[in-house]
This record gives C-alpha cells, sequence and structure tokens, in this order.
C-alpha cells in the first residue's frame, strides 16, 4: 500500500494562507478588495491593536444569500471567474477564490452578510464550521476576524512592531483610496479615525486627505492614449521631492501594483527636473484590455505582467514630461502697469 495522502481541506489552506495572508494588512487587502469587488460604496476598516486582536470590514455592497455565505470559505470558490477565457480578462480585484479560506484557516471569522433579501450569520474557527444561521438583513456585508495567526505561532512571531503593522495597512488603505476616489473610506484604529474619504469621485480631493492641502494644489492633472493603453493621473511639480518612490502610486485597471520598470520611467520623466536621487509624488492610472494585463503572477496579486510594455513606457514617460514641462515653463502673467 502507498504511504501518500491527500490532505484535509483545513490543512491545505493552512498551506496556501502562508502565501496569502502575510500580515494583518494581508487580510485587510483581501477583504477590501471584496468588498470593492461587491460594489461597496462605503467601506469601513475596524482595527484593534494594529489587526492582530481583530480587523473588521464593513461594506455596503451585494452580499451573499445564506448557501453562499458558506462557499465562500471553501478553497477554489469564487463568483468572479467560471473558465479559462474568464481568467486571461480579470475586471474584479479577486478571481483565485482563496482568500477567505485561506484567512479563515488561520483566524477565528465572523460573517454578517445579506443580499437584501436574507441574513447570515457564519463563525468559523481555524477554517472549522463553528455556526451557520439566519441573521440580520441591513445590505451587505460585516466581517470581522479575530486573533490572526492564533495557530500559526511561527508567523505571529515574525510579525512586526505594531506600529510598522499598522503602517502597512495605513499605507495599504491610502491607496485603495486614490485608486477608487468614488468609495467613500474610513480606517479607524482602536477608535480613533486614521483616514476618511468622502466617496465624492475627486481625485484630487483624496490626494488632499492623504497627502495635504499643500500638496494637492501642486499636483498636476495629466492624460494620454494609444491604441492599446489609456494613463491618467497627478504628478508632482518638480519643487516638491521626496526620498524614495513609495510616493509613486501604480494603478492597472484599478489595482495598485509594484511595478519596478514603470516607477521607473516615471522617474525618468522628471530627469533634468529633479535632482537624481529624489522623486515626485505620482499617481497614476494605466487603463487597458484585461487582456494585455496578466495579474496571475503571485497569489498577493501584487505583480503583474504587461504585454506591449515598450509601448505603455513610452505613453507613461511622454504624457508626464509633457505635463511637467509645460507646468514649469507656464507663461509668467503679466503684471500691470
Ligand atoms: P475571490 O475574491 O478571489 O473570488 P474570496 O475567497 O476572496 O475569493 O471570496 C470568495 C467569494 O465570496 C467571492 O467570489 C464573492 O462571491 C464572495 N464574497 C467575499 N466577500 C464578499 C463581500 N464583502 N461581499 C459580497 N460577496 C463577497
Ligand atoms: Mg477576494
Amino acid at each position: 500500500m502507498g504511504i501518500i495522502q491527500l490532505m484535509d481541506e483545513p490543512l491545505s489552506n493552512k498551506i496556501a494562507a502562508g502565501e496569502v495572508v502575510e500580515r494583518p494588512a494581508s487580510v485587510v487587502k483581501e477583504l477590501v478588495e471584496n468588498a470593492i469587488d461587491a460594489g461597496g460604496t462605503a467601506i469601513e476598516v475596524l482595527l484593534i491593536e494594529a489587526g492582530l486582536t481583530s480587523i473588521q470590514i464593513i461594506d455596503n455592497g451585494a452580499g451573499m444569500d445564506a448557501e453562499d455565505a458558506l462557499l465562500s470559505f471553501s478553497r477554489h470558490a469564487t463568483s468572479k471567474i467560471t473558465n479559462e477565457h474568464d481568467l486571461f480578462r480579470i475586471r474584479t480585484l479577486g478571481f483565485r477564490g482563496e482568500a477567505l479560506a485561506s484567512i479563515a484557516s488561520v483566524s477565528k471569522v465572523t460573517l454578517h452578510t445579506s443580499d437584501g433579501i436574507s441574513g447570515t450569520f457564519v463563525q468559523l474557527e481555524g477554517g472549522r464550521l463553528v455556526e451557520h444561521r439566519p441573521g440580520s438583513l441591513r445590505k451587505g456585508t460585516d466581517i470581522r476576524i479575530d486573533q490572526l495567526f492564533f495557530n500559526t505561532p511561527a508567523r505571529l512571531k515574525y510579525l512586526k512592531t505594531l506600529q510598522t503593522e499598522l503602517g502597512h495597512s495605513i499605507d495599504l488603505m491610502n491607496r485603495f483610496a486614490l485608486s477608487y476616489p468614488g468609495v467613500a473610506f474610513k480606517l479607524v484604529h482602536e477608535g480613533k479615525t486614521v483616514l476618511q474619504t468622502s466617496g465624492s469621485g475627486e481625485i484630487k480631493r483624496v490626494i488632499s486627505d492623504i497627502y495635504g492641502v499643500s500638496i494637492a494644489k501642486k499636483m498636476i492633472p495629466f492624460e494620454g492614449e494609444t491604441q492599446d493603453y489609456k494613463v491618467s493621473g497627478y504628478a508632482s511639480l518638480p519643487e516638491i521631492t521626496r526620498a524614495n518612490k513609495n510616493y509613486i502610486s501604480l494603478f492597472v485597471n484599478g489595482r495598485w501594483v509594484k511595478h519596478y520598470a514603470i516607477a521607473n520611467t516615471v522617474h525618468k520623466a522628471y530627469h533634468t527636473f529633479l535632482p537624481l536621487e529624489r522623486q515626485p509624488i505620482v499617481i497614476l492610472n494605466i487603463q487597458g484590455d484585461p487582456y494585455l494585463t496578466d495579474v496571475n503572477v503571485h497569489p498577493a496579486k501584487q505583480q503583474i505582467r504587461l504585454s506591449k510594455e515598450k509601448e505603455l513606457m513610452d505613453l507613461v514617460h511622454a504624457t508626464i514630461r509633457q505635463a511637467i514641462s509645460s507646468a514649469v515653463r507656464a507663461p509668467v502673467i503679466e503684471q500691470p502697469k
């Protein structure tokens, strides 16, 4: 007789969680993505002890019915893609169907969800179902993750200070806010509001909420397109500089991505306008056919592979450089004699 056995689901989920759930901010990321995918326009994130004790996300999105509320915690369960064709045309932030299963396997989860017709309450511990019953009818989803990593002590030990962990979540929420100015976000840590946006739809207003009014006044809009890509956003005047590339926020079809080559191109667009070692503040939105953008690179979905990369880089460089050059050379308004 052979010695190989198939793992049970809680065990395989725990292994998958190692890749998706690195720290409290990874949980915030997956749950806020779900809230956005569900069409939420007001999304609240409440953290206790930087998320280690508790992470709660409340949205006013579509919610789930009783059956889906349970199924959502199964591995590979998703409402977002159904076939291979969809996989190459991802239009949602999620698609892997593994975030909830992974998160649930390393925490204690309480879920209230309602699609407006029925309400459901689900509770799990370490990925195992504790309770599933009818619940409140408030449309939307309210999910709370308690005691993250309670059953994976090694991961718990690896975490940095609370300040660092909280910093990761604040940084993440800032990017969500910049990418979705039409969504009203609120981030509350132990009763204190850390970030709040209006959801008015104006990026400039979010820039002001995050970086302050005086910076927002020095951000200039840009826009450009080729056959395949459209870029738009805001770029700081050269008088504003930062020490690192953390202030260059890149979004591809609404997804915050880390892409060294694009960030570098943005920096190059400022060549001669900025000292070489300084960096600008830039919000860059890239829109393109999802077919050209492959996000199925890593479970955290923050890396991306792009087709027609050269065309995009040239567009980014030309559009931002043009905007900066004309702002810097703006005609001096003549003083009346
Ligand atoms: P994915 O987002 O990749 O589909 P998840 O494990 O994050 O996988 O979620 C599984 C499914 O649960 C989603 O496809 C969605 O149908 C449902 N779901 C999760 N969170 C929410 C939410 N906040 N509102 C409505 N549906 C949700
Ligand atoms: Mg998801």
